[in-house]
């Protein structure tokens, strides 16, 4: 099969990074007899060097006309004193929402090898754990009605949680679809006991499921539980459904726990087959040419790219089982680093999974 990927390397370590998961990706097509051909396109802050603003319309179409779009990251201290509006940063909700990305999937997984990087104790984390977060990613209260005034009390502030049926049914299909792929068990988390929307998130994310994936079970966690499980017992998760603002902290917690930001992949999808894929961090402006980068998240972003845009499990699984060979091989880039272990760049990494495929 033909693929064609539109690659965004963005700024930092972005273009380092971006490199390592093509290498793997060429060295998977070769096995598999695949075809997977790259085009480059700028966004961020080469995008603004190069042309005035950090998402060209060129880029968009790049993005639109691919089968899935693979991102490096963008931003840096050149960018950091240009206003709001005209930021390296808008470009990544530009591309969301030109490509009608609603969903943001976030594995949060800790390798058997990397248990010391968590900072959980030893007994909780020996196994390794994978935490996949589906964050809601357009609705709820970042994007809800909001306001500010003065009366008798003085200044207030409010913001809007509020969900369609249509909004939730569309991410626990999503989650629900990946659940099917995994162990069939999904958790909604939600405030039920105090929300008027969460009600009618929970209610909906059951109804949607019994109806159209019978076989999936689904439990409920009210996000202080949740909070707290994730510190308390991180093994007991798979597939985990939730709201934006739900889904932006404990997938940041979730994270943490792992220890390893450079070993995260995150993916954000819509309605068709074509998502963007990239790691959760960002362009670490502090080693960007140095090859001193992790390229495994950038990896992991392009194997979840072959199972989800475009359906190849097995080469997925291929990834992976490179991943965890490299590792149990004792290579380690600097930022996951333990005394006695051998050491690799950003570009040797990149190598020694590529061989391992
Ligand atoms: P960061 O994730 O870039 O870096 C945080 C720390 O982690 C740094 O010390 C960095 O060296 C390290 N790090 C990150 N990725 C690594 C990797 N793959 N291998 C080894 N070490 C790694 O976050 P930051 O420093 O807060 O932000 C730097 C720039 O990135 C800012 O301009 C910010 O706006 C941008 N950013 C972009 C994205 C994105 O493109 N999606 C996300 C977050 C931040």
């Amino acid at each position: 099969m033909k693929y064609n990927i539109a690659v965004l390397d963005g700024d930092g370590i972005g273009p380092e990074i971006c490199a390592g998961a093509i290498e793997v990706l060429k060295a998977v097509g070769k096995k598999f007899s695949h075809e997977f051909n790259f085009s480059h396109y700028l966004i961020g802050g080469c995008a603004i060097d190069a042309c005035g603003e950090p998402l060209p319309a060129t880029t968009i179409e790049g993005c639109l006309e691919s089968d899935s779009v693979l991102l490096g990251a963008v931003g840096g201290y050149k960018w950091d004193s240009l206003p709001g509006d005209a930021r390296p940063e808008k470009g990544l909700l530009g591309i969301r929402k030109a490509m009608g990305l609603y969903s943001n999937i976030r594995p949060a997984k800790l390798w058997p090898g990397l248990a010391k990087a968590s900072p959980l104790k030893h007994e909780l984390v020996k196994d390794g754990i994978e935490i996949i977060i589906v964050r809601e990613l357009t609705g709820g209260i970042y994007f809800g009605e909001r306001g500010k005034g003065k009366d008798a009390d003085g200044e207030f502030a409010w913001d809007t949680e509020k969900y369609s049926v249509k909004e939730i049914e569309r991410i626990a299909r999503i989650a629900c679809e990946l659940a099917a792929k995994r162990s069939k068990k999904l958790v909604s988390v939600d405030k039920a006991n105090v929300l008027e929307s969460s009600r009618l998130w929970r209610r909906t994310v059951h109804e949607y499921a019994a109806s159209n994936f019978p076989d999936i079970e689904v439990r409920d966690v009210l996000v202080d539980n949740m909070a707290m499980q994730i510190v308390k017992d991180p093994a007991q998760f798979d597939v985990v459904v939730t709201s934006n603002m739900f889904g932006d902290i404990l997938s940041d917690e979730a994270a943490q726990v792992t220890g390893s930001i450079g070993m995260l992949a995150s993916s954000s999808l819509g309605d068709g087959t074509r998502g963007l894929y990239e790691p959760i961090h960002g362009s670490a402006p502090d080693i960007a040419g140095k090859d001193l980068a992790n390229p495994v998240a950038t990896i992991l972003a392009a194997a979840m790219m072959l199972r989800d845009s475009f359906g190849l499990s097995e080469e997925y699984a291929a990834i992976e089982r490179a991943v965890q060979k490299t590792l149990d091989d004792g290579w380690r880039t600097a930022d996951i680093m333990e005394e006695g272990i051998k050491k690799a760049g950003c570009s040797k990494m990149s190598r020694l999974v590529a061989e391992n495929i």
